[in-house]
């Protein structure tokens, strides 16, 4: 029997995971997530990461796509990659490894999923000769993987939404000099919390989801969890028994997807969410209430963010799938902005996941440290993740895995401030500060996207 997908708010149509990808967010608000969650199949440790990466996600889009054609874009989505393990392990200290997932062509870890992404967006448009509009935000990282992945693609046309004057020189660079006719850029008076705001009032506005046949990108799209959780896999086999994992977390995708690598039957022994001083996930864990505040720019920009909208998910199984209380537990917050969570659910979630946080002196003095004790060099984000999970580690003697989610040439000047060097951008990027940028600007507002969308 084929997975089915379900909204996390209990109110939209269940849906197969080729209408689950084009859909997005479900129009009930909610996000998709399968009914049933697979256990892994035997998988050869010494496969290629494509052939795992296949065997592991196989069950959630059997009876959507046929197999070759899946095999096909996973091979595809891969081949991008700068290294033949496609993620390597990299030894830091003792029994502390990086699980280095900046290898594709924007150096960050998004473009794991949104390779793959895109090639089944694609593939699934042309079956039923549709196209789509994608409508993205970003605070960074997300916004060029997307492009990347969409660019010159027949189906697709990609508007994508970022924070003006909030997202490194390079992140911008990157979304803003891709010069292909599907492709635009806008820039948001406003936070990537405003931008995320953005998309979803777009995509709760029925004229104007149809008017566009706007498609969704960004993580609350099942897919990119799905295609995350591969690497969590790849990583138990390839270190052979129980490991604990330190993840770097702005919208709590990654997280999540180790969690469902987890459900699945990967030996995971613990997960640490490490957070920035935008701290909602780690207060969550402290406190037990939901407490939104103002985002507050840091050196760790793609984890800038109050609202992380993955949480749903957690939050939805946390209540025993219960879609009613989900969407009264998040209309309340969207209206206050605090609201107590269920001490059960609570509790469920803190046996899943521990927290903790980092502020930017700390950050600095992380990346130092790490390039002075064993010569390798991390970027900000990573470095939240290498120092939160050496202080929330509880076993040493099982290996503590960080997942390092960008290049530190993407963030040059909190490296620089670190260690005194400014880390190099690999060659095939190195002309990216000649290159002409393309983007607009726009207010903060869903009738300024409107107009975008309208006159693109
Ligand atoms: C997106 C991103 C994160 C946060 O990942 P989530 O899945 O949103 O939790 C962390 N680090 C980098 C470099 C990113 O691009």
């Amino acid at each position: 029997m084929a997975i089915s997908y379900i909204s996390t708010r209990g109110a939209a149509p269940e849906l197969s995971f080729s209408d689950a990808l084009l859909t997005g967010l479900a129009v009930d608000g909610g996000l998709y997530c399968p009914d049933e969650v697979p256990t892994l199949g035997e998988l050869d440790a010494g496969a290629p990461y494509a052939e795992i990466a296949s065997a592991v996600m196989w069950p959630y889009v059997e009876g959507s796509i046929a197999r070759e054609a899946f095999d096909d874009a996973v091979q595809g989505a891969y081949a991008t990659f700068r290294h033949p393990d496609v993620v390597p392990l990299i030894q830091i200290e003792d029994n502390h490894y990086l699980l280095d997932l900046a290898k594709g062509p924007t150096l960050a870890f998004k473009d794991i999923a949104l390779q793959l992404v895109g090639r089944l967006l694609d593939h699934e448009l042309s079956a039923r000769s549709e196209q789509v509009t994608v409508l993205g935000a970003t605070s960074g990282d997300t916004g060029s993987a997307a492009i990347e992945a969409l660019q010159n693609r027949a189906n697709v046309k990609a508007v994508i939404l970022h924070p003006e004057g909030r997202v490194s020189d390079v992140q911008r660079r990157q979304m803003t000099t891709v010069d292909a006719p599907n492709i635009r850029n806008v820039a948001i008076d406003g936070t990537f919390d405003d931008c995320q705001d953005l998309v979803k009032a777009a995509f709760n506005d029925e004229a104007l989801r149809a008017e566009f046949g706007l498609a969704a990108v960004n993580s609350i799209n099942w897919a990119r969890v799905m295609a995350q959780i591969v690497y969590y896999v790849t990583t138990t086999l390839r270190l052979g028994g129980p490991v604990s994992f330190s993840v770097p977390t702005g919208n709590f995708g990654n997280v999540l997807s180790a969690s469902y690598a987890k459900r699945m039957g990967a030996p995971i022994e613990q997960l640490i969410v490490a957070s920035n001083r935008n701290d909602v996930l780690t207060r969550f864990f402290e406190t037990g209430s939901l407490s939104a505040q103002s985002v507050e720019p840091s050196l760790s920009p793609s984890m800038d963010i109050q609202v992380s909208s993955n949480f749903e998910r957690a939050l939805w199984e946390a209540s025993g799938r219960d879609g009613t209380a989900t969407t009264e537990l998040l209309q309340e917050f969207r209206a206050t902005g605090d609201v107590p969570v269920d001490a059960e659910w609570v509790e469920q979630l803190r046996s899943q996941f521990d927290a903790g946080r980092l502020d930017d002196d700390a950050t600095l003095a992380e990346i130092a440290r790490v390039k002075e004790e064993s010569g390798v060099v991390i970027d900000p984000h990573t470095a939240v993740g290498v120092h939160v999970g050496r202080r929330l580690r509880r076993d040493p003697s099982v290996p503590l895995v960080t997942l390092a989610t960008a290049d530190p040439a993407k963030f040059p000047d909190a490296v620089e401030k670190a260690t005194g060097e400014r880390p190099p951008l690999p060659g095939f990027l190195s002309e990216l500060h000649e290159r002409t940028e393309h983007y607009v600007t726009a207010g903060n507002s869903l009738d300024a996207v409107a107009n975008q969308l309208r006159s693109f």
